[in-house]
């Protein structure tokens, strides 16, 4: 039995063995591991260890940082397959899929690669008869990581590569369910020559959380998890002064119009619905046709599905694995028979889906509940599996109306082959990710990633140049080299243009 520990200060660090947690294989059912789970006593360990080490990193000069996370680079991209199979035995996805998420975080440290670009300030020379402004950007400290089960590497590396590249040292604590990803990330910190100190891992639960949230030791606090959990972070580690960005969780749609290339649309809806089991925050939760197209939608999505292989992710020929819990898969399963009763129709029962794995394994087949409308449960709450709902509606501005009073704002997407209706939705919906003929419109690293409403609490959004600015705070310098005894005598406030303009400085 694999035992995960802490990693503080370059080195692991095991917990209290009466607090730990317990890992599964999601494709199988069976225990895989156990995970120390964090007391505050860890917490406060991994602060200490963070706060000693941002002492000599925030001196540490640009060029070597930038140098430290080039050879991460390397090493995440050599091990690219390692990483994603960690991810397949504990979170089920399947191979390829894994490995799509390693590489979109890879391109988070490939962005933070450039932070001598992205650090540098502004410059003014005479911005008053001999004195010139500038600003610089500072990191804040030690800064906090709280990630989701459903993407145990790419959402810890959205965080602590820009982090640390700020000259920040981190402490990450990743879901319990499947903690082996951030070990082995921190192995690779390590390996990079990253100093000891500069990124830490605590394990655990609510109670390592509640600790980070109130810890006096920490500056800002990053998290991506459910709306609820967003909601509790943000205002519990605000009211403790610190700086926050809480990303929660989703109801995407997906809007399709009847001029849309219907078998292309419903092929995205299928790949964005279920894969990774629809366990993704950018997941299409809804998919809604205009103007007559659903039965067409319906017919595709059938027979596409009808072909669809479910089985563990180590199996190539997988397309879709389990969820991530027996509890989780009962839980989405139920909401065929919410949706039932609420006068929705199945038109796929991912029950009866041919499943290709050990009878272990927390399976559900993909799911279509057809004729869905906004007053259902199923419409309203984030089912977060592989149940796709059906909701159909006559024109373009009842599907914007749908999404903007819908709550959340994560992601939205149309297909259309008319520029015009595009150009529309792209103005006029309430979402912060928008999809253009592209189901799952996740921003590449150099911009930010963020949703509106009740998917973020917060200003900034995560990686990007929202996560530079996250992560720095900016000071303004004025300064004056030239006469400057002498321009001290008075007692009028500084003002550049009229001192300018009489020929005396400020
Ligand atoms: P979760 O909110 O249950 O857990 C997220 C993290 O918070 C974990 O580290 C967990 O240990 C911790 N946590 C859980 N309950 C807590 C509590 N009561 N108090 C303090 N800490 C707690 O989320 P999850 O089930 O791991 O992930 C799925 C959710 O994350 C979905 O809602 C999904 O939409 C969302 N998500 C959002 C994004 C985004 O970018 N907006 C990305 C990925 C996932």
């Amino acid at each position: 039995m694999k035992h995960i520990t802490h990693w503080i200060d370059g080195k692991p660090w095991v917990g209290d063995a009466k607090r730990r947690g317990k890992v599964f294989n999601p494709a199988t059912g069976v225990q895989t591991g156990e995970v120390d789970f964090a007391t505050a006593i860890e917490v406060d360990e991994a602060v200490a260890a963070a706060a000693r080490a941002f002492t000599s990193w925030r001196t540490t000069s640009v060029a070597r940082r930038t140098s430290m996370l080039f050879a991460l680079r390397e090493l995440l991209a050599a091990h690219l397959g390692d990483l994603a199979d960690l991810v397949v035995s504990e979170h089920g996805k399947v191979q390829s899929d894994a490995a799509g998420e390693v590489a979109r975080g890879l391109e988070v440290v490939e962005f933070a690669c450039g932070i001598a670009q992205l650090l540098k300030g502004e410059f003014t020379e005479q911005a008053s008869t001999g004195v010139n402004v500038h600003s610089l950007r500072q990191p804040l400290g030690v800064v906090a990581g709280i990630t989701p089960f459903n993407f145990p590497s790419m959402v810890p590396l959205w965080m602590f590569p820009l982090a640390i590249a700020c000259g920040n040292t981190f402490v990450l604590k990743p879901s319990e369910k499947d903690p082996s990803a951030s070990a082995y990330l921190a192995e690779l910190v390590a390996e990079a020559g990253i100093p000891p100190g500069v990124f830490n891992v605590v394990n655990g639960d609510k109670e390592a959380v509640e600790r980070i949230l109130v810890h006096p030791g920490i500056s800002a606090v990053s998290f991506v998890g459910s709306t609820p959990v967003a909601r509790h972070i943000y205002e519990t580690a605000a009211r403790e002064g610190k700086r926050v960005q809480a990303l929660g969780g989703a109801k995407n749609h997906m809007v399709v119009l009847p001029d849309a290339d219907l078998r292309d649309a419903a092929e995205a809806a299928v790949s964005a619905g279920f894969g990774s089991a629809g366990e993704r925050c950018m997941a299409a939760a809804v998919l809604v046709a205009v103007g007559g197209c659903g039965d067409a939608l319906v017919e595709h999505i059938q027979e596409r599905v009808s072909r669809l292989t479910v089985g563990p992710g180590t199996d190539p020929s997988s397309e879709m694995g389990p969820l991530i819990t027996a509890e989780h898969r009962d839980r989405v399963a139920a909401y065929l028979a919410i949706g039932e009763s609420e006068g929705a129709t199945i038109a796929i029962d991912g029950r009866d889906h041919d499943i290709r794995g050990d009878a272990g394994g927390y399976w559900l087949g993909p799911c279509l509940l057809d004729r869905v409308s906004p007053g259902m449960r199923v419409y309203a709450e984030e089912i977060f599996g592989p149940v796709l709902s059906l909701v159909r509606v006559e024109t373009l501005d009842e599907a914007l109306a749908l999404i903007e009073r819908n709550g959340y704002g994560n992601g939205a997407a149309i297909f259309t082959a008319n520029g015009e209706a595009a150009q529309r939705f792209e103005t006029e919906v309430e979402a912060g990710m928008v999809g253009i003929n592209v189901a799952i419109p996740v921003p590449v690293s150099y911009y930010s990633f963020g949703g509106w409403n009740n998917s973020i609490f917060g200003d900034l959004d995560i990686y990007g140049p929202d996560g530079v600015k996250f992560y720095t705070r900016g000071k303004a310098v004025t300064s004056r080299w030239r006469n400057v005894a002498e321009h001290h005598s008075s007692l009028a406030f500084p003002n550049a243009a009229a001192s300018d303009k009489s020929g005396m400085e400020p």
